[in-house]
């Protein structure tokens, strides 16, 4: 494509909210044919909201929310703000609510929060975090989680001073049109993924529902810059065959080049994903998401609209099919 082209290209991108940061990006993405999807607040719609809290210990649901809420108060995470959100409803003053002092705070990355509070071990996150802190998870707390994730939501487990006393459920439903987009791409041969911090149940459910078949699951934010580099390397290992035997082979590798070689676009929007988003052949950032995913995106979507990843694609193959 001309320079000319290619600027026409981004500022039609501009002019439609698909903020493109440059001519390589707007180029790379006519290639693209395998998309890692980020589940929340890329696929959902990223405002969480309790739904369900069953308690195994008795205990009023005040008191319970009241320690609950005073752990969570000190996180960022998106889980930690539905949770403070509905424990609201059980204060005096909803709308500024006044929580105890919450001692020793740790937020543990991908697992869950934890801290003491009025002299209590609250320790809030997933199954693994118990696990970790050896707190035994009983028969009717395994069969509410996976009852949650089957419905595709996110079940998170509460353990006070060493005990499991409650497991919350979370919900955050698909954004409108995602099944649609991922329909979409299918049939522009481009597969998609779904990499997830969030457990296998919930990550498989939420996958079932926007039409993906592919899951990663409860991944770090490093595995899924991994993910995006095994989804790229079957190309690496032909390059590597390219350069080292006859020529034959090399007919054959360039064949295989065309066969399993993925350029693969990552969309997300949190802190998380910004590994991946820089390991990407194209990074997409949701414009509602976190400064650190915007800027180390290539292309930003304003509008945090999910069809503009094929408004993206669609403007790239137009720019760099018509004037070849
Ligand atoms: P995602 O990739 O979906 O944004 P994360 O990697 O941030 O997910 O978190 C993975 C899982 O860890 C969550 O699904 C939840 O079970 C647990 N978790 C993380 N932070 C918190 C928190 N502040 N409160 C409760 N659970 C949490
Ligand atoms: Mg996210």
């Amino acid at each position: 494509a001309t320079p000319t082209a290619v600027m026409v290209g981004t500022g039609v991108g501009a002019s439609q909210g698909v903020l493109i940061k440059g001519g390589q990006a707007l180029e790379s993405a006519h290639k693209v044919n395998c998309i890692v999807f980020d589940k929340t607040g890329t696929l959902t719609v990223g405002k969480p909201v309790v739904v369900n809290t069953r308690l195994l210990k008795n205990m009023v649901l005040r008191d319970f929310y009241e320690l609950v809420a005073a752990t969570e108060a000190n996180s960022e995470h998106p889980l930690a703000k539905a949770v403070v959100e509905y424990a609201k409803k059980f204060r005096e003053d909803e709308e500024n609510p006044i929580w105890p002092e919450a001692q020793d705070f740790v937020s543990i990355t991908g697992h869950g929060v934890k801290a003491i509070v009025q002299n209590k071990e609250v320790i809030v996150g997933n199954k693994s975090l118990m696990l970790d802190h050896n707190i035994d998870i009983p028969i009717d707390a395994e069969e509410m989680l996976t009852e949650t994730e089957g419905m595709a939501q996110t079940g998170i487990l509460v353990s006070i001073d060493g005990k499991l006393t409650g497991v919350l459920a979370i919900s955050d439903p698909l954004k409108p049109g995602a099944r649609e987009v991922i329909s979409i791409l299918k049939s522009m041969d481009v597969r998609s993924i779904l990499v997830t911090g969030d457990n296998w149940g919930t990550a498989r459910s939420i996958a079932n529902e926007v039409g993906i078949e592919t899951v990663i699951a409860e991944a770090k934010p490093e595995q899924k810059a991994e993910k995006v580099k095994d989804l790229q390397a079957c190309m690496q290992t032909v390059v590597f065959y390219i350069q080292s035997f006859n020529f034959c082979l090399d007919l054959y590798s360039l064949f295989l080049l065309q066969a399993s070689g993925y350029i693969v676009a990552m969309v997300g929007d949190g802190i998380n994903d910004s590994p991946a988003l820089v390991v990407a052949d194209v990074g997409m950032a949701i414009g509602a998401g976190t400064d650190i995913a915007i800027e180390a995106a290539d292309i930003v979507l304003m509008k945090s609209n999910l069809e503009d990843v094929i408004t993206a694609i669609d403007l790239s193959r137009k720019t760099f099919t018509r004037i070849r």
